[in-house]
């Protein structure tokens, strides 16, 4: 007998996205069901999706336990998977329920199968070809292949659907059954390779050396931007390929998808599955489907994707690992980059740590032996990295309100005689970073968070960075009333870019920031246009730091490298530090040499002499001893427990008696601090403080914190969420 197999009627324990604290038990339906199976049961008056988790409890009167509805038609989970989701939730203090909800993320699960029609590119030739029908061919061909349902289409290209079922009826656009079984064209992982360099080489083999032994291990791989770590790890993706595991390759940024695609395709002949926000809901289904029969064999993704139910995952490359955005912040607090090793340990796959600046938790993993490292110690060809220099802000005559120093603006104007590009680097969105009354000194903050509103003059309104509120800019201060008064202080990426319209009158400038592009095929365009040469001087946010390949570009200006240094956050030198290294690697990828000048008050300042003087182990090691001193990651270990109300005093009444308990904490030798407001005091009404666990390193930190929680339950009101190694200490 399978004991992996519950035939009809025997009870069986189902795990649910309700926030539930067990299983619930339900008889298996006709024909049985399988350990893992995606089923759909009822749950009082709905019907919720769920997966067998094992054998039922019995505990419940055996006559008022429901049947299973149906067993969906997907792979079963797997053993593996449901594996790495009960560690995750124990590393995280999760519940399983919320687990579960990040690997059900694929949309229509519970779908009669082929319900839908979708739709893709027909051979046929668009007759009478007007605006509108050459836009639904437009927005086909941009994404080669796809299909989308009727809605999507229409959506995209901004028509009727009777557009789109008039092409139909010519042939230009077919219309099919849902593709979910349409499986992914093979990669060939013979068909495009190149030439490596020595070093390159030497990293590839050992990589694709830990892909064939198909056991766990963690590499980091570190070389300064352009030195050819994609390159590298295309080959440990290739070597995965050849062997028949599957391969995910996860990146900070959805805008670095479309580029990144391309090298794919250029590499193994075609393109791979796509999961991230911006992906259809159709070609999600079809994704998730395939990834779990094996036949998408590589997934290029956002975080989200290290939950897609692998049927055989060898690889994970993570990256830019040091990035922030791996850390979801929101719902599940998890970093990908530690749950892809904690998903690689559970299958025996290789994980690739990419960067040209490396976290510190990396860095001193790949320190104390825990991970392989390989480094590539130079730009690849003739690229070399940029000269770097400080331009001290104190030496500049500048009026107010203005940001380009003279000095920058005579480097500016040389690289555009010569017809090359410059970059002009702020880390801030919006038009101005405060309104101000300049009648009584009032600032506009929002009224949900402990935030300022950002003046956006592009989308005409305020905007909190912290929770998204906006409203319109007032004509009159909220506060004293009076009219006209209202003055932005300070840069932002919007108003660096009229300045340099003034300064530059004659240059093409190009914009680029988050919230100025509707869609990643907007600004993909964008992106193409400027590295193809349409604009003399880029001006853009932390988006343009990350990967982008701009062959023009020889000058990177940094407005204002001191604004990470400010701030409590101990991991602002480190922030800083990466930020700065990866803006200057845009400058001189391809022929020409790069230059990059950081704008600075201080430049005595310990962190900008690192960054000037290119002394990366100096300053990792440097960076270590304090945080070794103060017994801080990686040195320590930390755990945040955010308490968040509408009242804030409960808040800080229940933080103080949790404080007041914490005998199971000292029992392990960790001590908790606070509460104190928290990082971001007030998000949505909420009003939130902390309490930080400080624990020496090797200390069961999960165990303890579960118990010291478990001794007080919140009220209704009150939430509870717990961060284990939070961001900001
Ligand atoms: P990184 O990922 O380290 O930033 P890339 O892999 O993107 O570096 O390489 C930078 C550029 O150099 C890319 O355009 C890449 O195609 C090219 N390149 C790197 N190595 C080679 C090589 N061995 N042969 C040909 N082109 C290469
Ligand atoms: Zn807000």
């Amino acid at each position: 007998m399978d004991p992996d197999f519950f035939p009809e009627g025997a009870l069986v324990g189902v795990l649910t996205a309700q926030p539930l604290d067990r299983l619930l038990d339900y008889k298996a339906p006709v024909g049985g069901c399988q350990l893992g199976a995606f089923v759909e049961v009822p749950l009082g008056p709905r019907k919720v999706l769920g997966v067998v988790w094992g054998k039922g409890r019995g505990d419940f009167d055996i006559k008022r336990v429901r049947s299973v509805i149906r067993v969906l038609d997907v792979a079963p989970m797997r053993g593996e998977m449901r594996d790495f989701l009960r560690r995750a939730a124990d590393y995280t203090l999760t519940p399983m329920s919320a687990m579960l909800r990040l690997a059900t993320r694929a949309p229509g699960l519970g779908d009669a199968p082929s319900m839908r029609k979708v739709y893709r590119m027909g051979h046929g030739n668009v007759s009478r070809e007007t605006e509108a029908r050459g836009r639904v061919m437009a927005a086909l061909r941009d994404y080669g292949g796809l299909s989308f349902t009727l809605g999507e289409l229409s959506d995209m290209a901004g028509v009727t659907t009777s557009v789109v079922k008039g092409l139909v009826k010519q042939g230009a656009v077919v219309e099919e059954d849902s593709p979910r079984d349409l499986p992914f064209a093979r990669l060939d992982p013979a068909y495009g390779g190149k030439a490596l360099t020595a070093d390159q080489a030497a990293g590839a083999r050992a990589l694709a050396s830990g892909v064939r032994a198909q056991k766990y291990a963690t590499t980091l791989l570190r070389g300064v931007t352009g030195s050819g770590k994609t390159e590298v790890y295309l080959e440990a993706v290739a070597e995965a390929l050849k062997i028949g595991r599957q391969g995910l390759v996860m990146l900070p940024e959805i805008a670095l998808t479309a580029e990144f695609l391309t090298r794919v395709e250029a590499r193994f002949g075609t393109r791979p599955a796509e999961w991230h926000s911006g992906v259809t809901m159709t070609e999600r289904r079809r994704v998730w489907k395939m990834v779990g029969e094996g036949e998408a064999q590589l997934v290029v993704g956002a975080r989200s994707a290290l939950f897609l139910p692998y049927r055989d995952l060898g690889l994970i490359i993570v990256d830019e690992e040091h990035d922030t955005s791996y850390k979801q912040e929101d719902g599940v607090l998890y970093n990908a980059r530690d749950m892809a090793v904690l998903r690689a340990s559970i299958c025996g796959a290789q994980v690739v740590l990419a960067s040209a600046t490396p976290s510190l938790e990396t860095w001193a993993n790949a320190e104390a032996g825990k991970y392989n490292r390989i480094d590539l110690a130079s730009r690849y060809g003739p690229a070399v990295m940029p000269a770097m220099r400080a331009i001290d802000m104190r030496d500049e005559s500048l009026p107010s309100n203005r940001w380009i120093s003279p000095t920058l603006q005579r480097a500016v104007e040389a690289r555009r005689a010569r017809g090359e590009q410059s970059l002009l680097f702020i880390n801030r969105r919006g038009y101005a970073p405060v309104t101000i009354c300049r009648a009584c000194g009032y600032q506009i903050g929002c009224d949900h968070c402990d935030a300022r509103m950002v003046e956006h003059r592009f989308l005409k309104r305020l905007v909190c960075h912290q929770c998204g509120e906006t409203k319109p800019m007032p004509d009159v201060c909220p506060s004293c009333e009076v009219e006209g008064k209202l003055a932005a202080v300070g840069p932002g990426v919007e108003r660096l870019s009229e300045e340099a319209a003034q300064v530059f009158p004659e240059a093409r400038i190009a914009t680029l920031s988050s919230d100025m592009f509707g869609s990643a095929r907007a600004l993909k365009a964008e992106i193409e246009g400027i590295a193809a040469g349409a604009a003399d001087i880029i001006i853009g946010t932390q988006l343009v730091a990350k990967g982008h390949n701009f062959p023009l570009l020889t000058l990177v200006g940094v407005i204002d490298a001191d604004l990470g240094l400010q701030g409590s956050d101990l991991r602002a030198a480190e922030r800083t530090f990466q930020l700065m290294r990866q803006v200057a690697g845009r400058a001189g990828r391809a022929e020409k040499r790069g230059e990059t000048m950081l704008q600075t008050f201080q430049p005595e300042h310990p962190v900008i002499r690192a960054i000037l003087a290119g002394d990366e182990e100096g300053f990792w090691s440097a960076e270590a001893d304090g945080r070794r001193h103060a017994g801080v990651p990686p040195y320590g270990r930390l755990a945040g427990i955010i308490l968040s109300s509408p009242d804030a005093q409960e808040a800080f009444d229940f933080g103080m008696e949790l404080a007041r308990r914490d005998g199971p904490l000292r029992q392990v030798g960790a001590q908790v601090f606070g509460p104190a407001p928290a990082p971001i005091a007030r998000v949505r009404g909420r009003h939130r403080v902390r309490l930080l666990v400080k624990a020496p390193k090797g200390v069961a930190l999960q165990g303890a914190v579960a118990a010291w929680i478990a001794q007080m339950s919140p009220s209704n009101r009150l939430r509870l969420a717990v961060d284990i190694d939070p961001q900001t200490f």
